[in-house]
C-alpha cells in the first residue's frame, strides 16, 4: 500500500535560545561533551528527551560502567580519566559506586546506583555552568545550506521550539541530528543486522549469603533448566551481578528480536513497541527462573527501566571508522583523543561473543582517533558516543560508557577550539586538542604514562 501523507502547514517556530555549542543527548558522551565545551568558556546547552541524565546508563537500567579500565599486560588500570573521573568522584561521594569487579576473569567493570548517577550528573553540569533543557525531544533541523546546520528543532511541553548554535554535537546515541543534517551513516553488519537490544531489570530482596557468587552457577542452572524443558532462554551468557547493596542485583538476561529473528531495530516505532512489551515478558520469565536459584527465592523486581536498552542503531561515517581489528590490535593513531579498553562484545542471535586483544601480550587498549568524531558532509557538527564513526565490529567494543565519555569530552573541547580559532571542527589543530585534553587529566595513549590505580 503506498504511504499516505498529511500536509503540515509551514509555521514560524519560536527561538528557545542561541548558544555557541548545543549538545543533543545526555548520556555518557553528551555529559562529557557539554562539560568540556562549557569548561572551555563556551555558552553550552545540553538537550535531553528525558528528565534526567545518564542515557542508556540510567534510562535503560544499565547500572554498570564498562570500558573505564583496560587489562594492560595482565594488570588492571583505569585508562579513561578526565570528565569521567569527576563524575565518578561525585557518584562515589553520594555512596553510589561499587568497587570495580572482574568480568570473565579478564577485565574490570564498575556498578553504580542510577539515582546517584542522575544526581551526580546534574551536579557536575551545574558546576560547569552547562545550560540544560530536559523533556525536549530533538525532532529535526533547519539547514543554512547543505553543509551547515542553522537550528535544531525540539518538541517540548511548550510546543516546538528552535535552538540556534554555532556548533552542534550529536550525542543522541542514534545519530538523529547527524542523519537529519544529511551526514552519511551505516546500519548493522553486512546483512543489516544490528546488535540485539536487551530489557535490563534489577531484583531486590536477595539473600546475599545464600546467593554467594551465583553469577558463576547461574549459567549451568540455565542449561539444566533448558534441558529439563522448564525454561527457555532467549540468549546464553546472561549477566546477573550484585549492585552496591548486595541484596540488589542487576539482570542482563534478555534479547529482543523481531518475528523473523532479526534484532529489533531501535529506529522503527513499531519494532520498539514490540521490543518494550516482549522485553518485559522476558524479564518476567527470567525472574521466574531466577527465583529457583538459591538465595533468590524471595526476590522481587524492583526496577524495570523507562526504556528498552538499545546497543546499536546508526553509526555515522566520519573521517575514520574504528574497526574490530583496531580494537583487537590495540591500534594507535596520531590524532588520538582517548582510549578504549573494552573488548569486542557482539550481541548476536542467542548469544554474546567477547573477543579480547591478546592477554597479557598486548597493552589491552586501542586509541580513538579524532576523525571518528567528524562526520562527512556537515561542517558545524561533531558526533560522539555509540553513534560515532565505527564499523559494526568496532562499535561492539567502543560503544560502552568509558570510551563514550572519552569521545564526548574530546568533542566538547574540539567544538570550543574550533570556535576559538574561527574554523570548522574537521580542521582544528589536533595537537592543540590533545594538549588541552591531557592538561585536563585525560589519558590519550601515545607516550603518555598509563594512569596507575583503579
Ligand atoms: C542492555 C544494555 C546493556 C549495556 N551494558 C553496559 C554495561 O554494562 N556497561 C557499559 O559501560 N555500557 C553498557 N551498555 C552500553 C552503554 O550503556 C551505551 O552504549 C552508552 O550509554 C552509550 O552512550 P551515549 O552517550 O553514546 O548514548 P546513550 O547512552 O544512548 O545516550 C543518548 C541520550 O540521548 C538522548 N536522546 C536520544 N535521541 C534524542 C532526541 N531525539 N532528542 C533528545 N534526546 C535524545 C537519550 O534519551 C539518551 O539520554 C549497555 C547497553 C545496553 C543497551
Amino acid at each position: 500500500m503506498p504511504a499516505k501523507f498529511i500536509e503540515e502547514p509551514a509555521r514560524q517556530v519560536p527561538l528557545y535560545g542561541e548558544y555557541e555549542v548545543a549538545v543533543l543527548g545526555g548520556g555518557p558522551a553528551g555529559i562529557a561533551a557539554a562539560v568540556a565545551a562549557a569548561r572551555a568558556g563556551r555558552r553550552t546547552l545540553l538537550i535531553e528527551r528525558y528528565g534526567f541524565l545518564g542515557g542508556m546508563g540510567t534510562a535503560a537500567g544499565v547500572t554498570n560502567f564498562c570500558g573505564l579500565h583496560a587489562n594492560v599486560h595482565g594488570e588492571m588500570r583505569r585508562v579513561v580519566q578526565g570528565v569521567a573521573t569527576e563524575l565518578l568522584a561525585r557518584i562515589d561521594r553520594l555512596g553510589g559506586l561499587n568497587a570495580p569487579h572482574l568480568i570473565l576473569g579478564k577485565i574490570l567493570a564498575q556498578a553504580y546506583d542510577t539515582a546517584a548517577y542522575k544526581i551526580a550528573a546534574d551536579d557536575l553540569l551545574a558546576a560547569h555552568n552547562v545550560n540544560v533543557l530536559f523533556h525536549a525531544l530533538g525532532a529535526g533541523v533547519a539547514m543554512h545550506d547543505d553543509k551547515h546546520i542553522h537550528a535544531l528543532m525540539v518538541e517540548t511541553r511548550a510546543g516546538r521550539q528552535a535552538v540556534r548554535a554555532e556548533i552542534f554535537i550529536d550525542c543522541s546515541g542514534d545519530g538523529d541530528l547527524a542523519a537529519w543534517a544529511g551526514a552519511p551513516y551505516e546500519l548493522g553488519d553486512n546483512n543489516g543486522s544490528m546488535l540485539y537490544p536487551s530489557m535490563m531489570f534489577r531484583l531486590n530482596g536477595i539473600d546475599p549469603e545464600r546467593a554467594g557468587e551465583a553469577w558463576r552457577t547461574i549459567p549451568a542452572l540455565m542449561e539444566q533448566a533448558e534441558a529439563a524443558g522448564t525454561h527457555h532462554f532467549p540468549r546464553k551468557a546472561a549477566i546477573v551481578r550484585p549492585q552496591r547493596s548486595s541484596i540488589e542485583w542487576r539482570v542482563n538476561f534478555t534479547q529482543l528480536a523481531r518475528a523473523d529473528g532479526a534484532a529489533i531495530n531501535g529506529l522503527e516505532p513499531d519494532e520498539l513497541t514490540r521490543g518494550e512489551i516482549d522485553g518485559r515478558r522476558q524479564a518476567l520469565d527470567a525472574y521466574n527462573f531466577l527465583r529457583t536459584v538459591p538465595g533468590f527465592e524471595k526476590c522481587y523486581i524492583v526496577d524495570l527501566p523507562p526504556q528498552l536498552g538499545i546497543r546499536e542503531t546508526r553509526r555515522i561515517v566520519g573521517g575514520y571508522m574504528l574497526s574490530g581489528e583496531d580494537v583487537l590490535g590495540c591500534a594507535a593513531f596520531e590524532d588520538t583523543i582517548g582510549v578504549n579498553g573494552w573488548p569486542m562484545e557482539s550481541h548476536v542471535a542467542g548469544d554474546v561473543i567477547f573477543k579480547f586483544p591478546p592477554i597479557p601480550q598486548s597493552r589491552g587498549f586501542n586509541e580513538l582517533p579524532y576523525r571518528m568524531l567528524t562526520p562527512e558532509r556537515v561542517d558545524n557538527l561533531l558526533v560522539a558516543g555509540r553513534c560515532a564513526s565505527m564499523t559494526h565490529d568496532g562499535q561492539s567494543a567502543a560503544r560502552v560508557s568509558g570510551p563514550c565519555f572519552a569521545m564526548g569530552e574530546a568533542a566538547g573541547a574540539a567544538a570550543a577550539l574550533a570556535l576559538g580559532g574561527n574554523t570548522i571542527p574537521r580542521e582544528i589543530a589536533v595537537d592543540k586538542l590533545q594538549l588541552q585534553l591531557q592538561e585536563q587529566g585525560a589519558f590519550l595513549g601515545q607516550d603518555q604514562a598509563i594512569p596507575k590505580g583503579l
